[in-house]
């Protein structure tokens, strides 16, 4: 057996001197032409292999030829066979085929076949092969068999040789074609599925919404060859929030499809706990991988992600419809589809994002307004209701609230009143009020008021009291109303939704509260002015009606009227307090009209109570302090609890009366109804009306004890005038029995006459003395009710005719003038003569023998003018001050001799006034004088219309 290397340099040497090559090289080019021909025609066919095994088995003269063909296992199979016919392969340990497969190099066997050659069997002993080669690759073995031994010569081994390189790309170029043609076939197929993808993601574009969108990408999947497509989305908390299935996958009532990955084993690949092997983004897990969580089939799921985001979804396919197991391409596919399926799924949630925050911009731009309206509105209304209407309003539109309450702090801060409730059982919230307000440390409400802050609850936090208030309602909201500081109420929303209220809505009632603060204060300070000014207007007219009249009854029972209605009490009582004896004595008291319901029993006027027992009312008396009086008030010892009961007093105000510092009374104003509490501003209103009250019960016992006095001074007058006319009438008696002897006496009487004369002037200075006292007595002790309508005029001429005489013996001209036909003037006929008699008796009186007097009276608008001018003595400006002071008389030079009592000119200015008018007068010495009054001019028909005051 010889070897020799194929395609080796030497073999061509030695092949090129065998002597027999020539004509065997002539040969086998005609038979190699003939197969060319013949490829040309069919192709590299097994036809073609065929005429290469005959061509040998002619050309090497052998009886048989064969052309083996290697597989990938190098198994070797006979595809064209020349006088051979085999049908099972050959492997390389077996027979001559095999020894050249082996080796790689030409095998000769001319005396025996190497063993297990299976020919053997069929008669052959010999033979040569050739290897098919390309590349250093074996694509088969050429081999020649012979039934008896012989030799092959260098020439016929040369043949075999180039068949077998001929065969060999023969071979090749058929595998090449076979391969060219799986892989056009493969292209094909991948045009094809490129084509479904590229129809799959155009529809997908086209697709209305994000759901119809992932629906046609599990379809076109399953277009792409997977029986079983499921779509799964998950938030961030691997919640399945979506489920998608195509194929048979799909099972009714949306539970999970058999065959599908529990989300929790899809977690552990992601997350990269469980190893996993990828291609492209999907994550592909042969079911015989024995680290698969997934035993039943294989594991194919593409993860959806988008951008920085997180894996929101798994695309899972299953069961492709050839059985197959997924090939890269397919694999492709499910990635470009499951991105495109994040691409839709991202692209919906920022449309969405986009609408939102559209919404949200609308619903900013909605809340601008309303804050805009609010800040309009509630600026301008100062009316309380109104701007707690609007806040509550704004704030139960804008949030998701069912109720709403809106509260105010109580004055004394110790709870809060409700204000406005809606939504809400009225009964539940009535019950607060201003005596029992909602306490501070109940709910929510309290706490907003105590803290001043925000307060959100959801049901369970909520106050279990507070709850039971609002049947339903899961979670509430309470924000405070304060202003510079000082919380003036609460608003409070609930829902029945557990978690009804967010960080903006929050947000929002904080910025409404501000500004209803702002607007509650306004409204409160506007009320506050107007309460002020109705306090102002009570106060003014209770001391108008207090201060109207001097009468001590009525001014008490005036100041316990205005006190009791000041303080919407039903009962008021005015008493005097006497420090020696610590007992106080009821003046009087005064019962509420409208208070009739009222229980208290009032003590009766006169009646002493003795403080001594009472030690908290005798504390506040003795320190003129004013003290709040409640039964219910626990401080309150138990002798006045006792006494205030005993009378069925429920509450009160004790308000000592002071006046100049001296304490001239005491107020009780005392409410018989029920229990309450007085504000400091009502304590300071009784207070304020305390302090007039005192001013003008003080001025009343002041004209008490002037009118006492008075009284005694008309007495001594009258009884005066009574017992000393009786004795002067006597003396006047006697100093003209004395007159009448002295002047029988004759010239011895002489002297005595003028003793008689002085005694006599005397005498009469003393009567017109009494005279005059007597009619300034009647005058000022004259009683109203006796006035009536006069006419002036008529009276002025009836008092000139009776000055007439007087004048005429002091031959003083008397002129009178007038420019009035009526005067009329209410009042006392009796004062007026007085007074104008006065004033003319007074001109002739003070004017030397010889003088005028001019009498005027006019009238200048509703005036009526009266005047008296004389060109007398005149009176010097230092002694004018004093002229209308009783008793005053001027006593000018020249004036001495002249009688009068000093009582005159005092008249007429009391007269005078008492009818409304007023006195003057002008005057020079030597030059004489003016004296004169101005009346108002009644009307004719009523009366009253003269202003009278006493
Ligand atoms: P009498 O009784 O003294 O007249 P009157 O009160 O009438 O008292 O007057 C007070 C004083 O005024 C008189 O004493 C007198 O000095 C002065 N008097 C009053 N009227 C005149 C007058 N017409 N001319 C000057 N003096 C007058």
């Amino acid at each position: 057996m010889k070897r020799r290397g194929a395609g080796q340099p030497a073999v061509t040497e030695e092949m090129a001197r065998a002597d027999t090559w020539a004509g065997v090289a002539d040969e086998a080019l005609s038979a190699l032409e003939l197969i060319a021909d013949e490829l040309a025609e069919h192709g590299s066919s097994t036809r073609v292999l065929q005429r290469v095994a005959g061509a040998v088995r002619s050309l090497v003269r052998t009886e048989a030829a064969g052309l083996w063909e290697a597989d990938e296992e190098r198994q070797l199979h006979l595809v064209a066979g020349s006088q051979i016919a085999l049908s099972v392969p050959l492997s390389l340990d077996r027979g001559l085929v095999g020894a050249c497969a082996a080796t790689l190099t030409v095998v000769v066997a001319g005396d025996a076949l190497p063993s297990g050659d299976p020919l053997a069997e069929s008669g052959f002993v010999s033979g040569a092969a050739a290897p098919l080669i390309v590349g250093g690759a074996l694509l088969g073995v050429l081999a020649v068999y012979d039934r008896a031994t012989r030799v092959y010569s260098a020439a016929e081994q040369r043949v075999l040789e180039l068949l077998a390189s001929f065969a060999a790309a023969l071979l090749y170029a058929r595998r090449a074609a076979a391969e060219a043609d799986d892989l056009a076939q493969a292209l094909a197929q991948e045009h094809e599925r490129l084509g479904h993808l590229q129809l799959a993601v155009r529809r997908i574009l086209e697709q209305p919404d994000t759901r119809a969108n992932l629906i046609e990408i599990t379809q076109a999947l399953q277009a792409l060859g997977w029986g079983s497509v499921t779509l799964t989305l998950f938030d961030e908390n691997q919640t399945v929030t979506e489920r998608l299935t195509a194929g048979h996958a799909q099972s009714p009532g949306g539970s999970q499809p058999d065959g599908l990955v529990p989300e929790e084993v899809w977690t552990r690949y992601l997350s990269g706990d469980l190893e996993a092997s990828r291609l492209y983004g999907v994550y592909y897990l042969p079911a015989d991988d024995t680290d698969s969580l997934w035993q039943p089939a294989d594991l194919v799921f593409a993860p959806l992600r988008f951008g920085q985001h997180g894996v929101f979804g798994v695309i899972q396919v299953q069961d492709p419809v050839d059985g197959l197991r997924p090939t890269p391409e397919s694999l492709r596919a499910l990635d470009i589809l499951a991105s495109q399926a994040a691409y839709v799924i991202e692209n919906a949630r920022l449309l969405d994002e986009a609408a939102r925050s559209a919404e949200r911009l609308a619903e900013q731009v909605d809340e601008l307004s309303m804050m805009h309206r609010a800040d309009r509105e509630l600026g301008a209304h100062l009316n309380m209701d109104r701007v707690m209407t609007l806040t509550m309003d704004w704030a139960l539109r804008r949030t998701r609230a069912d109720t709403g309450l809106l509260a105010l702090m109580t004055d004394d801060r110790r709870g809060l009143v409700p204000f406005i409730t809606m939504g809400y059982l009225d009964q539940a919230v009535s019950k607060f009020d201003e005596r029992n307000p909602w306490p501070l440390d109940l709910g929510a409400v309290g706490r907003a008021a105590r803290t001043g802050e925000t307060i959100v609850a959801r049901g369970p936090a909520m106050d279990e009291e507070e709850a039971h208030l609002m049947p339903g309602a899961r979670s509430q909201m309470a924000v405070p109303l304060s202003m510079r500081g000082e919380i003036l109420g609460v608003i409070m929303l609930a829902s029945s939704e557990p978690d009804a209220f967010q960080e903006n809505d929050a947000s929002f009632l904080e910025r409404l509260s501000r500004r209803a603060a702002v607007a509650l204060d306004n409204a409160r300070l506007f009320r506050q002015s107007e309460q002020l000014a109705d306090d102002m207007a009570v106060l003014y007219s209770a001391s108008r009606t207090i201060t109207s009249t001097l009468d001590r009854d009525e001014v008490l029972q005036h100041i316990a009227q205005s006190m009791a209605v000041a303080l919407e009490c039903s009962s008021a009582v005015i008493m005097d307090y006497r420090a020696d004896t610590h007992e106080a004595r009821i003046l009087t008291t005064y019962r509420v009209g409208t208070a009739r319901d009222a229980q208290e029993i009032l003590p009766e006027p006169g009646q002493v109570i003795d403080l001594a027992g009472l030690p908290t009312f005798l504390e506040a008396i003795q320190h003129q302090r004013s003290l709040i009086i409640r039964v219910a008030d626990p401080a309150l010892p138990a002798g006045e609890v006792f006494w205030l009961q005993q009378r069925r007093i429920q509450a009160g105000v004790m308000m000592p009366l002071v006046a100049q510092g001296e304490l001239i009374g005491v107020a009780l104003v005392l409410e018989g109804r029920r229990d309450r509490l007085f504000s400091s501003n009502e304590v300071f209103k009784v207070q304020t009306l305390a302090s007039q009250a005192s001013v003008a019960l003080r001025q009343s016992l002041l004209y008490h004890e002037v009118l006492e006095l008075e009284k005694i001074k008309s007495e001594m007058i009258r009884m005066a005038s009574h017992d000393l006319r009786n004795p002067l009438n006597n003396i006047l008696g006697y100093i003209e029995l004395i007159s009448m002897s002295a002047e029988a006496s004759g010239e011895a009487g002489a002297e005595i006459q003028e003793y008689v004369a002085s005694l006599r002037r005397s005498a009469k200075t003393i009567e017109s003395l009494i005279g005059d006292l007597l009619t300034l007595e009647r005058v000022e002790s004259e009683r109203e009710s006796e006035w009536q309508v006069f006419d002036l005029a008529g009276l002025i001429y009836e008092v000139v005719e009776g000055e007439r005489a007087g004048a005429a013996l002091k031959q003083i001209a008397l002129e009178y003038e007038r420019d009035l036909d009526s005067a009329p003037v209410f009042g006392s006929m009796t004062q007026l003569r007085q007074a104008t008699a006065n004033l003319i008796g007074n001109a002739v009186k003070y004017t030397p023998d010889g003088g005028w007097v001019k009498i005027r009276f006019t009238q200048s608008g509703q005036r009526l003018q009266f005047s008296v001018q004389d060109n007398g003595y005149g009176i010097s400006p230092e002694r004018q001050a004093r002229l209308f002071e009783r008793f005053y008389r001027a006593r000018e030079p020249g004036t001495d001799h002249i009688p009068g009592t000093g009582l005159g000119l005092s008249l007429v200015k009391t007269v005078v006034e008492r009818h409304g008018g007023q006195v003057w007068f002008e005057s020079e010495v030597g030059r004489g004088s003016t004296f004169g009054f101005w009346l108002p001019r009644a009307h004719p028909v009523a009366e009253q219309s003269a202003s009278v005051t006493r």
